[in-house]
């Protein structure tokens, strides 16, 4: 009852803005889901505040919507969190690491190495430029590609590697590093889940050649959609600089004639906006707090759930290698897993809203079946995650006392089925 005379107070101070049909309206409401005791706990909630309206309205009220100083502004401020000597933002976290296969060189008859669990974004960017990925399996304990695995994938054709920070949790890049060495591969890093992850004290995206971030709505932080390429090479940020905006030899600022440019090279339009930048400038500023918070639910969450029998957790942070703990991954056992769908649901009707990483690997999505012909059962470990995990929100729009409720949900759940 204590939280329904809280939403009194709030909707009586507002009486004037809503009006009273509303304020008759929200009583009722606030009545009946305070009575049902009906949470609503969303997977993902972007954290949009007065700053950001106010951030973008100012961009509305200028004259630069493109090539600006915002984009600038966030690119400096992403590069002093993550201390990337190079940061170049993007249309999407999509578009960098297509772009990043295109540096690369790739074409048809290269082959790159791909994680068989990912995103469908890691795979397609070696798709659009013409090569091949050749797949690799996930180690369980973390969800990440097994290193074990990945000299047995490469041929004299393998020109790139690319790994993905499996929700947050880094994979041990030193290890990949030695490697892609040793066979001179082109290094890519997903690290679309991976703000705040860290490997020996070095943010994600800096141990290859090319970290790529994403801030699609649901990611740590949001710009709507909106990607950053971090690297240590000058090299890579002077040309992706081109590469991002058509392949033009110079941009609008060293322009001194308007309209006095070479095309040099093929390039694409990716570039970020400035709507988009005055968001991230916004978001990073609330960055540490947010991290704060993901890494506090996620440790409630988990000494909750490590109760449960039936259910395991995936490894997280040690002395090494620290997660961004983008949510919390749950692995079931066969008889819940089979169930997984009804759990679920079981949730959803308590308000708990839950995700799956990912429904399938990504060489059983059917393009990819089809064009590498894959077996049913190829890839057991990353089938297996995709097939028996759940995905529970640790954002920072949750607290404490949702954890609880959370955890208290799932075991009613298991219980259930
Ligand atoms: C979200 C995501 C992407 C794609 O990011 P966009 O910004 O939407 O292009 C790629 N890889 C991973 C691991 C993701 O989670």
């Amino acid at each position: 009852m204590q939280t329904f005379w809280k939403d009194t107070l709030l909707l009586v101070e507002h009486t004037e803005t809503f009006g009273r049909g509303l304020l008759v309206e929200g009583l009722v409401n606030a009545l009946v889901s305070n009575i049902m005791n009906k949470r609503e706990i969303p997977f993902g909630k972007p954290w949009i505040d007065e700053e950001e309206k106010r951030a973008v309205a100012e961009v509305l009220d200028s004259p630069i919507l493109v090539h600006g100083p915002r984009v600038k502004q966030f690119e400096e401020d992403f590069g002093r969190f993550t201390a990337a000597p190079h940061s170049l933002a993007m249309a999407s976290c999509t578009a960098a690491l297509h772009l990043a296969s295109f540096y690369a060189g790739i074409g048809p008859g290269d082959e790159v190495i791909v994680p068989a669990q990912t995103h469908i974004a890691t795979a397609h960017a070696v798709e659009f430029c013409g090569g091949t990925c050749v797949f690799v399996d996930a180690e369980l304990e973390t969800g990440n590609i097994d290193i074990d695995q990945i000299e047995l994938a490469i041929t004299e054709r393998t020109k790139a590697l690319a790994v993905v920070h499996f929700l947050g949790m880094p994979v041990d890049m030193p290890a990949v590093c030695s490697i892609a060495n040793r066979h001179n591969l082109f290094l890519v890093e997903d690290c679309a889940l991976a703000i705040g992850t860290f490997v020996d004290g070095l943010h994600a995206g800096l141990h290859g050649d090319a970290g790529c971030f994403s801030f699609y709505p649901v990611k740590h932080i949001t710009t709507a959609e909106g990607g950053m390429m971090i690297t240590t090479r000058s090299d890579v940020a002077k040309k992706m600089h081109f590469l991002r905006a058509f392949g033009v030899d110079r941009t609008v600022g060293e322009r001194k004639v308007p309209g006095v440019y070479d095309v040099p090279m093929l390039g694409y339009n990716y570039r970020m906006n400035e709507i988009e930048a005055a968001l991230g400038v916004e978001q990073v500023k609330r960055l540490p707090e947010m991290l704060r918070r993901r890494a506090e639910n996620h440790r409630t969450l988990s000494q909750q759930l490590e109760t449960i029998d039936e259910i395991s957790l995936f490894a997280t942070s040690n002395n090494r290698l620290k997660s961004s703990y983008y949510c919390l991954s749950v692995l079931l056992s066969d008889r819940l897993a089979a169930k997984r769908f009804d759990i679920v649901a079981y949730l959803r009707s308590k308000g708990v809203g839950t995700s799956v990483y990912y429904p399938k690997p990504v060489p059983h999505m059917t393009y990819y079946r089809d064009k590498y012909g894959i077996g049913e059962s190829a890839f057991p470990n990353a089938l297996r995650i995709s097939e028996h995990s759940i995905s529970l929100p640790v954002g920072p729009h949750l607290n404490e006392d949702d954890m609880c409720y959370i955890a208290a949900t799932l075991k009613d759940a298991v219980a259930s089925v």
